[in-house]
């Protein structure tokens, strides 16, 4: 991978380029944008542009020559100089195994990110830093930062990966320049599929459930997404009351299904990994995602949306059966419940009890 292998982010990767150009790098980019559009792909390769012992220059765009041994480290994530910084690292450290890891707070900041910026690169070329996840930072954390932002030593850089800007301090948001990512074409998300070898039928409905956001696409093409949501269909096309119990308890079954498999998605790019109940939360989410998206095209269709842009369009029986049993607001009402549901999710609740009681009210 290089850095012209990302498309659709011209405005950001021509910010950084201009910079690097005329050597006015700042010290600090946050990369701002919706979930899956590229921004942690390019802040890896940005980096593998600064690390290179050799940076090559191609139509007017500098990029990094791929080969050298400095390239090769960074493609092996295993380069000295290049740090992630995430919050699920707090279970690396002593003492913190059993820690929840919710917030990205000054422990992780201090020991990944402090206390190596001190310290002399291993290579020549300088460091960088990739904060993931930037809007978990603490306060606490974020202040710590912007001291490190104040006084940077030569050839340190940080990158802020973040869905939510606004959650930056407004000093740290100072201090940095914000390159902003935008959602990418459905079509060339569609595209991408295709060419990967995915069926037609998956690849519509992947490209519709995470309109323009390739990376999340490509996850849920993983997790077997498709072959969820179409069990999803089923049951839903056909339950009872009776059915209610079974179908919650089949849910939950599957999310951790859903989770082991992020937990191995995530461990390929991570040393540290989220707790299981994180990953046992964030699948119960994505499935009841699933769930209301049935409601969702069901308002669509009688909105009189064209029937290709909806979601489910494969189960078009059920959702023209969805449309003509429930008027808007019940349908409204049944994905706002669906909503609440998956908020009350980070609580510690009983997920059996929470899940059957949804299923309840929407059926
Ligand atoms: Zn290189």
């Amino acid at each position: 991978m290089s850095i012209s292998d990302i498309q659709y982010q011209q405005q950001a990767i021509d910010i950084f380029q201009q910079a690097l150009a005329h050597e006015r790098l700042s010290h600090a980019y946050i990369l701002a944008g919706p979930r899956g559009v590229g921004k942690s792909s390019t802040a890896m390769e940005f980096a593998k542009i600064l690390l290179c012992d050799n940076p090559i220059e191609k139509n007017n765009i500098i990029d990094s020559c791929g080969v050298c041994s400095s390239c090769k480290l960074v493609d092996a994530q295993t380069h000295p100089d290049l740090h992630p910084v995430y919050k699920e690292l707090i279970t690396l450290i002593p003492g913190k195994k059993e820690h929840k890891a919710i917030d990205l707070g000054i422990d992780v900041i201090r020991t990944a990110l402090i206390e190596k910026v001190a310290l002399k690169p291993y290579l020549k070329k300088g460091k960088v830093f990739i904060v993931y996840q930037a809007d978990r930072m603490t306060r606490a954390a974020q202040n710590a930062i912007l001291k490190t932002l104040e006084e940077p030593p030569a050839r340190t850089y940080l990158f802020l990966i973040t869905e939510q800007v606004s959650t930056l301090l407004p000093t740290i948001r100072s201090r940095a320049q914000t390159l902003k990512f935008e959602l990418l074409p459905q079509k060339f998300v569609y595209d991408k599929l295709i060419e990967n070898g995915t069926d037609d039928k998956q690849a519509e409905f992947l490209s519709k459930f995470a309109p323009g956001q390739l990376g999340t696409v490509l996850e849920l093409l993983r997790l077997d997404a498709y072959d969820i949501n179409r069990r999803i269909a089923d049951e839903l096309a056909h339950i009872r009351a009776a059915d209610v119990d079974d179908f919650a308890q089949w849910l939950i079954n599957e999310a951790k299904l859903l989770a082991s498999r992020l937990a191995e998605i995530q461990s390929e790019q991570f040393e540290a990994k989220s707790s299981e109940s994180e990953l046992n939360r964030t699948a119960l989410k994505l499935m009841l995602t699933m769930v209301s998206a049935f409601y969702r095209d069901a308002i669509r269709y009688k909105l009189d949306f064209d029937k290709d842009t909806l979601i489910n369009s494969e189960y078009m029986e059920f959702v023209e059966w969805l449309a003509e049993r429930y008027n808007l607001d019940e349908l409204g009402l049944k994905i706002k419940l669906i909503g609440e549901s998956q908020d009350r999710i980070n609580a510690n609740v009983n997920q059996n009890l929470l899940i059957t009681d949804v299923l309840y009210r929407i059926i």
